[in-house]
């Protein structure tokens, strides 16, 4: 078996991305509400305030309060409103309580726990508050299969921070572990750049921001994450995954 298997946690695991699709829908429902038109407001949004902002405060929820509102206030005055403090509020809310618990996808757990009962297993996950995310993991019941010392949290999931992170576990040959997780940005482009394997999973449409052209074609895609541990853990899973 292979001497290292990182497994992302966000939209592998644990459904995240339909949440902040959920509440951006309910942010642009209320802001037609107010008369502005969905092409204005997903312009606004898309192209103006979520670029700044992820630079701003990097992934996560925490952007989306000040998203949300900062939407409403330029909507308003391209516009040359005067923007509503209770509509200011209403959608501050909708970007500050759309979290919640994490929604563990069916079977990922078990997988994990399959996975990591056989071979050497960590968690490697992208967050810019190390806490919050380790309290998610938590909250999804992560950390009773991989213990926080066997989790990896990064601002940005670069190459560099790649192999650090093998550095990290001992890992001297790259091409000894195996990344698994859903985003091409973020999961499958720094492990190929590394010289890792990578697996794919898909389990729904990928988010525009992660789906750029991979570096190579040289990985594997499953659907799920169970179904990548069932490749994983069968005969001749190894041989076809180093087909390299
Ligand atoms: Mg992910």
């Amino acid at each position: 078996m292979r001497e290292l298997v990182l497994v992302d946690f966000d939209d592998t695991l644990v459904e995240t991305a339909p949440s902040f699709h959920e509440a951006r829908e309910a942010l642009f429902q209320r802001l037609e509400a107010e008369g502005f038109s969905r092409k204005a407001v997903r312009r606004v949004h898309h192209q103006e305030v979520e670029p700044e902002l992820l630079a701003l405060f990097g992934m996560g929820p925490f952007r989306m309060e000040p998203s949300f509102l900062d939407t409403y206030l330029r909507l308003c005055r391209d516009q040359g409103r005067t923007p509503d403090h209770g509509v200011a509020e209403e959608c501050a809310t909708l970007g500050r309580d759309f979290m919640g618990h994490p929604r563990v996808m069916p079977g990922s757990l078990e997988a994990l726990d399959r996975l990591a009962a056989v071979t050497p297993t960590i968690l490697y996950s992208q967050a810019s508050h190390p806490l919050y995310q380790l309290a998610r993991m938590r909250d999804a019941g992560v950390t009773r299969i991989i213990p926080p010392d066997r989790i990896r949290i990064t601002p940005l999931k670069t190459a560099a921070a790649f192999l650090a992170t093998l550095d990290h576990f001992g890992v001297r040959n790259p091409g000894d572990s195996t990344m698994i997780g859903n985003s091409l940005r973020s999961d499958i482009n720094p492990a190929l750049t590394a010289g890792a394997r990578a697996i794919l999973v898909e389990p729904y449409e990928m988010w525009h921001y992660d789906n750029v052209p991979p570096v190579s074609l040289d990985f594997l895609r499953f659907s799920t994450f169970p179904e990548a541990v069932d490749h994983l853990l069968a005969d001749g899973g190894e041989a076809e995954t180093a087909r390299r």
